[in-house]
């Protein structure tokens, strides 16, 4: 039988297993709290396990984790994991600590749901590799527990936020599209917001997505996390052109998605996201028709200066155009900020994540 990669498996499954060993069911939990609480690496260090039990834990599976290939540091302090799986691919994750101007502080993790990405963004570098695999709901929730073991190995040290212990913020943006990966992602949510696993809170959670429709729906109805919306277009023979994924879910359909999903639970963020893209999706009628699809609602718009790359077709806008376009939002009462990419000079920025 193959072993059992045991931070895969959700709480029923884990329940079942030490059933079947004729072990209380409170063993699943207490499994749950050693791995992903307090991240031991070995079950002899599961103290509260007899060592009989520890025995056959290890007869019967693995504690997996990730192997750190290279590590990238941004001048503004980002930082950037390349980190193989267990069959040799390779993903990225972004640690962001950041500290606003009224002196509080965060550090956000984003983490990458799949090796490489099918929904064929033509602005997005991750596309062009195509879809590789999904991730395991185990390599999700690794990429967190080696990226806060770094944390605390003082990669922080002597920076602006070598105060900063621990991961505060989630975010599911890095390589890959979260919702095509629901599965696993909607098990990872669960161990990254539970009290007795990673402890983030939902509201400091944020799955981004381009647009899958029926599954941000099905989001909705499972998950009370954030919600990203990746727009970056006001009309839709524009997105079809840069996003395939609009023929079958056209903006209308999104928007419409979006209101229900925050009708639903007023309390979870939603923002959408607009990537400029000089020439393209970038001039004044396109902010008007954006004001228009969003008129009404409280939603928010991210606008986000493209972040250029040798291997993609498409430019920044320029400064004064960016001003403009958030401008016209502004006038129609669409409330926007821009957001520039941290460790842009890293290629850690949105859509500058692939495997090399
Ligand atoms: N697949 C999900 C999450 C990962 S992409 C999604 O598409 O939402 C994360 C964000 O990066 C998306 O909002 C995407 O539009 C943006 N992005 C992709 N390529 C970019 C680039 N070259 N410059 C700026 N943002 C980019
Ligand atoms: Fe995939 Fe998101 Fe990139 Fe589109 S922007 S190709 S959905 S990762």
């Amino acid at each position: 039988m193959k072993p059992i990669d045991f931070k895969n498996l959700s709480l029923e499954e884990l329940n079942s297993y030490f059933e079947g060993l004729g072990e209380s069911k409170f063993r699943a939990q207490q499994l749950i709290e050693w791995m992903f609480k307090k991240r031991v690496s070995s079950f002899d260090e599961m103290s509260n396990f007899s060592k009989t039990l520890r025995e056959q834990l290890k007869k019967d599976g693995y504690l997996s984790g990730l192997k750190l290939v290279t590590t990238q540091s941004s001048q503004d302090e980002t930082r950037k994991f390349l980190f193989e799986l267990e069959d040799g691919e390779t993903v990225e994750t972004v640690l962001m600590p950041h500290r606003s101007s009224e002196g509080g502080s965060r550090m956000t993790l984003c983490v990458s749901t799949q090796v490489g990405c099918r929904m064929g963004c033509k602005f997005c570098l991750t596309a062009s590799q195509g879809l590789v695999r999904h991730l395991k709901c185990s390599e999700i929730l690794n990429q967190i527990s080696e990226s806060q073991a770094l944390v605390e190995s003082g990669i922080l040290k002597e920076t602006p936020f070598e105060d900063l212990e621990k991961i505060t913020n989630l975010v599911m943006m890095g390589m890959g599209e979260p919702l095509d990966n629901f599965d696993n992602v909607l098990r990872a949510l669960g161990y990254i917001t539970w009290d007795r696993a990673f402890e983030i809170s939902a509201k400091r959670v944020t799955v981004s997505t381009s647009g899958l429709v029926t599954k941000i729906e099905e989001l909705g109805q499972k998950s009370n996390v954030n919600l990203a919306i990746s727009l970056n277009a006001s009309t839709n023979p524009t997105r079809s052109e840069i996003m395939p994924i609009n023929k079958p879910y056209p903006i209308e359909k999104l928007i419409e998605v979006t209101k229900k999903f925050y009708t639903e639970n007023k309390r979870r963020k939603i923002m959408f996201e607009y990537v400029l893209l000089k020439d393209v999706n970038d001039t004044d009628q396109d902010a008007h028709q954006l004001a228009k699809q969003l008129r009404g609602t409280a939603f928010k718009v991210n606008l986000i200066p493209f972040n250029e790359h040798p291997k993609l077709p498409y430019k920044q806008p320029s400064q004064d155009r960016i001003e403009k376009f958030q401008d016209i939002l502004k006038k129609n009462k669409v409330f926007s900020f821009v957001r520039w990419s941290k460790g842009r000079d890293i290629s850690a920025a949105c859509g500058q994540l692939r495997s090399p």
